[in-house]
């Protein structure tokens, strides 16, 4: 290389020659940790953000000037009870209690003059308890919640005035979640709790520091949650050093300088809902909620408070915050607030004209759906759908139901049937073996019916709108490659509460960082739940489809725990159905009477809401079961009542004992029965025949078939014969059960069927909940006294036997054999009394059996679910322990059998052994459940083919056994003999129908002229209600029949909206039902 180079000159540049100073990179942990510092009490209070939260704080006379009454133990009085007291002068730092009780507050304040003009000014209330802010002249304002949850009540324009003015406070004595003892939530309440009330104060807010607190606290977020090699992450974290380094102790304008900088992360419109009108798609919906569990671990009294402080905080809320939009469920609680607090009713019936305020779920209360029967989930939609209709106008169309423990494979159906075509859940999540595989789904139901479900990315119901919930809404959805659009469902819940203004504020940056920085997914607000669901209905046809039940796989035990509570459930359901039945029948066959319509909607509205998802699964307190015990013993008070109106009204009465000739037998089934009545105490009668009065003839035993005998083989061994099934009984045990019609032993060689076992019970954590997989691996036998002989009659035979569980705890036990009826199937029928004092230990009977399927059948409402009967997977084991209504069964082909029950809703069947769950023992959240005396029943059917319709009427008949009623021999009884002499009942399935069909209800419309009663109007005319259900899964095709004078008939939903006239010709209509399909049908009377 040669010649000269001409130096480029470089442009002018101010880098400096030299570093002036070493610079480090950002230590990523220590930064990001300063972030809280910022905000943090304790130590830094005095010098950080915190410190400048507020312009003037007072408390104490003359600014705030406190007194008190004390209202009488647990009582709940009224504000105008209230205020007619005494109250007398207290202060801050006096304690109140214990648990439960009430505290009026009179309240007087008067804002001192140097704060007249500051821009906010709050009431800082905190009672470290449950608290609602009413007027001086009574209207209930907004709640209050202790321990910082939300102490701020904001004073009115109208108190800047420097003078006194009066509110008064309702202090409840209990915390969001109760009274529990220690730190553990589900522990039994502690009566003795009392709370200190640590603030009454007049607070000036800073309203930029609260602002400026917000922002930090979400940039913070993304610093510390954004992944570390994403450039949105480090800047964030720059951000907010840069705040932290701008703040100046006490200087104002250093907090403007301060959002200054968060602006450029956040945008410039985080201060108003403003900054969801960017016009850019949103895929997360933002949507307020308040899950107010109706009892849990405080009473339904506490519930009815809960609704008033917890609706009225959101419509203050939404007074200020334009873009909230808030759903609730539950009409029962729309009802206590209609009932209590018309205030606040008034306030949120505007919030729902406005459109802000959604009531959603369309049923009664957020109920559990293993164990109510199929009749009371249509009444959970009709009563609550009724409700929302006639004081909303409007019907919902989101089933609404976050959490509960299973779901009930007819759900879709019934929802289908009830308006709704969408449903939103959320528990599932808490499945602790498998994850559930989709966000967003189509569910069908077993007759086909489908809903769009959808279950939050966010797995909670009571998200406290975070930067992470926001997050998480993309990060956990599982259904993106269908549609990438989810529920963000916030507000504090299960103890009430709902969204804050922190909730809202917080929301409001996590939208700014999505249209400034991006990364996270775009949250919109001002949408409704029924919006999201309108979007996706549009692409239903792509979404996944999962089939049948989804089961819970949690929560097990409370298909057994609080088994008084249950059997009272079931009982209630049968005496409800009797009574509509009659009712119905009655007042069409005798025009003095008149339809009970208010008390049946009572009794059903009592029904419904004891299946709260806290009540019926047993894991609320036990003063929730001593109301539950209360509501129950006055429903069959009523239903007792009625049912003796109607014997009045029929010419009849029930009797202990009476004669074949003035004796008839009382039938609300709608099949022929042929069964033994007890007519008195050593002889029974055969009744005969179809409708609701049957007519007795004599049980003869010289007849070549019907009789029964006991012998006793051996010591302590018995044999119980009747001509179907010949029953050895050993110590207790059957160890043997020999078909005589289809020569088959049921029983294993060598096993024992209703042998008791008992197992060790402490599942991970959740005691009323919960049984673990690991409680089948404690299995003991528990070993009988000797067997004695019972009863020795004509036509019944049984053994008693005393079975010891502990010192404390016992079993009698009666297993019954009757002479077997002609074309009916017999069965061997088990008697319990149980004195169970255990702890934390599960009491079941099993029954092992000689048939062989991979699959057994249990009922479940209107139908029929099957579940494995091995743990081949995961999914498969994680079902080990079920929920059923009346049977379960266990079929090969050709036969099986099938175990009945009175009262149980657990069961187990592994391999070719049955087991049905008795009693559990938690001791929380109520240290005494189940504790006591308790009368179970059931039942041994082994029968000929697989599951048919002898295992569904003969655990009807189990549930629904033949009263005995007597004539008297006067005109009195013209009505009932009209009936027992009538060619055919008033309304029936004619013998030729598939016998799979169910007429499973026949009531009275809702809405017929001379019933009418409720909030909607009355419709012309008389009507009656037929609710029939295909119970076995096949095609179901029949002919209805009636001897009433029907002018049309019509295919109805559930709520009894005409959908089609159907063809009625001479009183008979044909009916052809999809397999499991629930029809109803209404039948319009000339
Ligand atoms: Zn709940």
């Amino acid at each position: 290389m040669g010649g000269e180079s001409v130096a480029q000159r470089a442009p002018k540049s101010d880098y400096p020659l030299r570093a002036p100073k070493p610079v480090g990179q950002m230590i990523s942990g220590i930064y990001k940790e300063r972030i809280a510092q910022f905000y943090a009490g304790g130590q830094w209070e005095h010098n950080n953000l915190r410190a400048m939260m507020n312009e003037g704080v007072v408390s104490g006379e003359p600014h705030v000037k406190l007194s008190v009454w004390d209202a009488p133990d647990q009582t709940r009085p009224t504000f105008d009870d209230a205020v007619s007291h005494e109250f007398k002068e207290t202060s801050v730092g006096s304690w109140f209690g214990p648990s439960w009780t009430t505290h009026w507050f009179k309240v007087v304040l008067k804002v001192p003059e140097d704060l007249l003009d500051k821009h906010l000014l709050e009431l800082h209330w905190d009672g470290n308890n449950e608290g609602l802010v009413w007027t001086e002249d009574g209207n209930p304002l907004q709640g209050l919640t202790g321990g910082g949850e939300r102490v701020e009540w904001i004073l009115p324009e109208s108190f800047r005035d420097g003078r006194e003015h009066t509110i008064y406070i309702e202090m409840a004595c209990n915390g969001m979640f109760g009274n529990a003892a220690g730190g553990d939530a589900i522990q039994p309440p502690d009566p003795n709790k009392y709370f200190q009330l640590s603030r009454a104060e007049i607070v000036a807010v800073n309203p930029d520091a609260r602002q400026l607190y917000i922002d930090i606290w979400i940039i913070g977020d993304a610093a510390r949650e954004f992944p570390s090699d994403s450039w949105e992450q480090h800047k964030a974290l720059n951000i907010c050093n840069k705040i932290i380094d701008t703040f100046e102790l006490g200087n104002k304008d250093s907090l403007k300088a301060c959002r200054t900088i968060a602006e450029d992360y956040l945008g410039p419109n985080v201060n108003s809902a403003k900054v969801y009108d960017t016009g850019k798609e949103a895929l997360v919906f933002g949507i307020g909620h308040c899950h107010i569990d109706s009892c849990w671990l405080w009473p339904f009294a506490e519930t009815k408070r809960k609704v008033a402080r917890s609706w009225s905080n959101q419509c203050d809320l939404m007074d200020r915050y334009p873009e909230l939009n808030f759903a609730c469920s539950q009409a029962q609680q729309y009802k206590w607030l209609k009932q209590l607090y018309p205030y606040v009713f008034e306030r949120v019936k505007k919030k729902v004209a406005e459109g802000r305020f959604h009531p959603i779920g369309g049923s009664w209360v957020e109920h559990d759906t293993n164990m109510p029967s199929g009749e009371s989930l249509v009444r959970q939609f009709l009563y609550g759908q009724r409700f929302y209709e006639g004081n909303f106008g409007k019907r919902c169309q989101t089933f609404w139901l976050p959490d509960t423990f299973g779901y009930s494979s007819q759900l879709p159906q019934l929802c289908r049937l009830s308006g709704m075509t969408r449903f939103f859940t959320q528990k599932l999540s808490w499945n602790n073996i498998n994850k559930f595989p989709h966000t967003t789904f189509n569910w069908i139901s077993l007759d086909g019916s489908q809903v769009i479900c959808h279950m939050p990315p966010t797995e909670t119901y009571t998200a406290d709108a975070h930067f992470g919930d926001v997050k998480r809404s993309m990060s956990q959805h599982k259904s993106l490659d269908q549609d990438a659009t989810s529920l963000l469902v916030f507000g504090k819940g299960d103890g009430g509460g709902g969204p804050t203004w922190e909730h809202i504020e917080k929301l409001r940056r996590c939208r700014g960082i999505a249209d400034t920085v991006g990364l996270l997914p775009r949250v919109h607000m001002g949408n409704s739940v029924d919006d999201f669901f309108d979007a996706l209905e549009r692409k239903a046809s792509s979404l996944t489809t999962w089939y049948g039940e989804l089961y819970f796989e949690f929560h097990r035990g409370t298909y057994t725990t609080q088994a008084n509570n249950k059997r009272n459930n079931r009982k209630s359901e049968i005496v409800l159905r009797d009574v509509e039945l009659l009712a119905a029948l009655t007042s069409l066959k005798n025009k003095s009477y008149k339809y009970p319509k208010k008390d049946i909607d009572d009794m059903w509205e009592s029904v419904l809401l004891c299946q709260f998802h806290d009540c019926l699964p047993g894991s609320s307190i036990e003063m929730c079961y001593d109301d539950s015990n209360k509501i129950y013993a006055e429903l069959f008070e009523t239903a007792g009542r009625i049912l003796k109106d109607i014997s009045k009204a029929l010419g009849v009465s029930e009797v202990k004992s009476t004669t074949i000739d003035n004796g008839i037998a009382l039938n609300t089934l709608p099949w022929h029965r042929k069964a033994l009545v007890d007519i008195s105490a050593n002889e029974a009668a055969v009744a005969c025949g179809t409708g609701p009065l049957l007519n007795l003839r004599a049980f003869k035993t010289s007849d070549k078939s019907p009789t029964v005998t006991l012998h006793k083989s051996s010591e302590g061994v018995f044999i119980l014969e009747n001509n179907q099934l010949k029953v050895e009984v050993k110590a207790g045990c059957i160890t043997s059960l020999f078909d005589k019609s289809t020569e088959r032993e049921v029983i294993p060689k060598g096993q024992k069927a209703n042998q008791y076992v008992i197992f060790d019970d402490k599942p991970l954590y959740w005691q009323a909940w919960d049984v673990e997989v690991y409680h089948l691996d404690t299995r003991e036998e528990l070993s009988c006294g000797e067997t004695k002989a019972h009863e020795e009659k004509d036509h019944r035979v049984s053994v008693v036997t005393e079975t010891k569980i502990s010192n404390k705890s016992h079993i009698e036990t009666i297993i019954t054999l009757s002479a077997a009826i002609d074309g009916e199937q017999s069965y061997v029928e088990i008697t319990s009394k149980v004195v169970w004092h255990e702890t934390m230990r599960f009491l079941k009977v099993e029954f092992p059996v000689d048939v062989r399927n991979t699959e057994a059948s249990y009922e479940t409402q209107f139908g029929v679910v099957k579940r494995p009967t091995h743990y081949n997977t995961s999914w498969d084991m994680a079902k080990f322990e079920v929920c059923c209504h009346k049977f379960a069964d266990l079929s090969e082909h050709g036969y099986g059998v099938s175990i009945l029950n009175d009262s149980k809703y657990g069961f187990a069947t592994v391999g070719s052994l049955m087991r049905l769950s008795l009693l559990r023992s938690p001791k929380a959240p109520d240290a005494n459940a189940d504790m006591g005396t308790h009368h179970i029943r059931w039942a041994i059917l082994p029968h000929g083919g697989s599951l048919g319709p002898t295992t569904v009427r003969k655990a009807y008949e189990f549930n629904n056994p033949l009263k005995l009623l007597s004539m008297s021999s006067d005109d009195n009884s013209s009505v009932a003999r009209s009936i027992l002499t009538a060619a055919e009942p008033p309304v029936y399935l004619t013998p030729n129908s598939d016998q799979s069909l169910v007429l499973d209800t026949i009531k009275r419309g809702e809405d017929d002229e001379d019933i009418s009663h409720g909030d909607l109007p009355a419709k012309d005319g008389r009507s009656v209600v037929l609710r029939i259900y295909e119970s076995l899964g096949g095609r179901g095709r029949g002919t209805v029949a009636t001897t009433w004078n029907v002018d049309k008939v019509t295919k109805t939903n559930l709520l009894e909206d005409d959908l089609e006239e159907v063809s009625l010709k001479d009183g008979k209509f044909a009916i052809d039902l999809r397999p499991f399909e629930v029809a109803t049908y209404k039948l319009h009377l000339a």
